[in-house]
């Protein structure tokens, strides 16, 4: 639409100028798209189906195209003055830039992303930042005015309201035991924690920013975020509550909240089948299963471990998800050191949508955990029982 534009103001300007426009297709999707093509046109701008494949400088310094015409299926040579190349939009370079300040995400061809296609078009993930014009993808004015004017009306929702209501679930930093590493605001996908790594000043989390999915709280290796709600006493308690009777029968399931329990409801709602066995311990993000819960897991009996979260690149919670993977396939070469078959712990992505899928899931793992015998899993108590006895005569009484 772009080219079909500049053809006809160049013609505006000289009428006399002979514009040829090579193509592949043109597709004039919006509303008065095709009427300016035809305009187009009919002001005597030929339209030829076909790319120019070689150029030549001529002696005149004119230029001899070679192009072959799809339409007729002949070679065609085109003397011109002047040859325009018509490209895509690419993002700007500053897109990265802006993307790590504020975490926000960007499609695989650069532009920003928004929080849901259809139903939150101008949103970012990161609460507060809202989309306009190419931000977000090549867009004509027309669009490019609507979505300024839907991210206007956004920001001023927020802005006349002089509070801001956020979610009771976000992350707490312990200053006494923060070792100021860092690794908390690595891990946010949201940028919500600041830090002076270089003062040994303790993190801090900026709770209107904090989303809660657990990702810093999981991450942290001092044990020094606590998050409001899903706290470790309580995900704890809900394990040991799992497995406090006949833990060998149990499928213990982590599913988060956004992907995986939805489509645990989903698979009910449609009356799936699924074993009795399995167990499911709800947490906002698959980023929140901490370490410590797994191994806790399995020291309690369990036969058998599920972290389940959305499918990578549909993170509630931004990227919070590759931490979750990350940390996984480092427990599974742990296990595998400690002597404890690492596909004991398993991660699957199991969407909303996808009933059929948490079902099968659940059977293998159902068959899984029939695998594992009374054998190997006191044997597994006794090596972790072991390694918490080294670990807390390393760190002293
Ligand atoms: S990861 Fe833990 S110890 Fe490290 S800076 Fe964050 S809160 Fe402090
Ligand atoms: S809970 Fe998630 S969003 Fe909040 S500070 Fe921690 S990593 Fe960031």
């Amino acid at each position: 639409m772009s080219t079909i534009k500049s053809t006809l103001v160049l013609k505006e300007h000289y009428p006399d100028i002979n514009i040829k426009v090579f193509y592949i297709d043109i597709r004039a999707f919006g509303k008065g798209f095709e009427e300016l093509y035809m305009r187009s046109r009919r002001s005597g701008v030929h339209y030829l189906r076909g790319l120019p494949g070689t150029v030549e400088e001529l002696s005149d310094g004119s230029l001899r195209v070679a192009v072959e015409n799809t339409a007729s299926g002949g070679l065609e040579f085109h003397d011109l003055d002047m040859l325009v190349l018509a490209i895509g939009i690419k993002p700007a370079k500053s897109a990265q830039k802006i993307r790590e300040m504020l975490g926000l995400q960007l499609t695989p061809d650069g532009f920003f992303l928004e929080a849901h296609p259809k139903l939150q078009p101008v949103d970012a993930a990161t609460r507060g930042v809202f989309y306009a014009g190419c931000a977000e993808g090549p867009k004509d004015i027309k669009e490019s005015v609507t979505q300024a004017s839907a991210s206007a009306a956004r920001s001023i929702r927020l802005m006349h309201k002089g509070e801001i209501i956020t979610e009771p679930i976000t992350s707490v930093v312990i200053p006494e035991q923060c070792k100021s590493c860092g690794i908390c605001a690595e891990v946010c996908p949201y940028n919500a924690i600041t830090i002076d790594i270089k003062k040994k000043t303790p993190a801090v989390v900026n709770s209107a920013a904090c989303a809660g999915c657990g990702t810093c709280a999981a991450e942290c290796p001092f044990g020094a975020i606590t998050m409001n709600h899903f706290t470790d006493d309580q995900i704890i308690c809900q394990i040991d509550a799992v497995l406090e009777d006949r833990s060998q029968e149990k499928v213990l399931v982590f599913a988060c909240n956004w992907c995986s329990y939805a489509g645990a409801d989903y698979a009910g709602v449609s009356r799936l089948q699924y074993p009795a066995s399995v167990n499911i311990i709800r947490t906002m993000c698959s980023g929140r299963v901490d370490r410590k819960f797994i191994w806790h897991a399995f020291l309690k009996g369990a036969p058998v471990v599920l972290v389940s979260g959305c499918h990578i690149g549909d993170c509630h919670y931004i990227d919070a998800n590759h931490w979750t993977q990350k940390r996984v396939q480092k427990l599974q070469k742990r296990m595998e050191k400690l002597g404890i078959k690492p596909d004991r712990l398993q991660l699957e992505w199991i969407s909303a949508a996808e009933g059929v899928r948490f079902a099968g899931v659940m059977n293998k793992m159902e068959k899984s955990r029939q695998k594992v015998s009374s054998k190997e899993i006191a044997e597994t108590i006794r090596i972790l029982k072991d390694r918490e006895k080294k670990r807390r005569v390393s760190s002293g009484p």
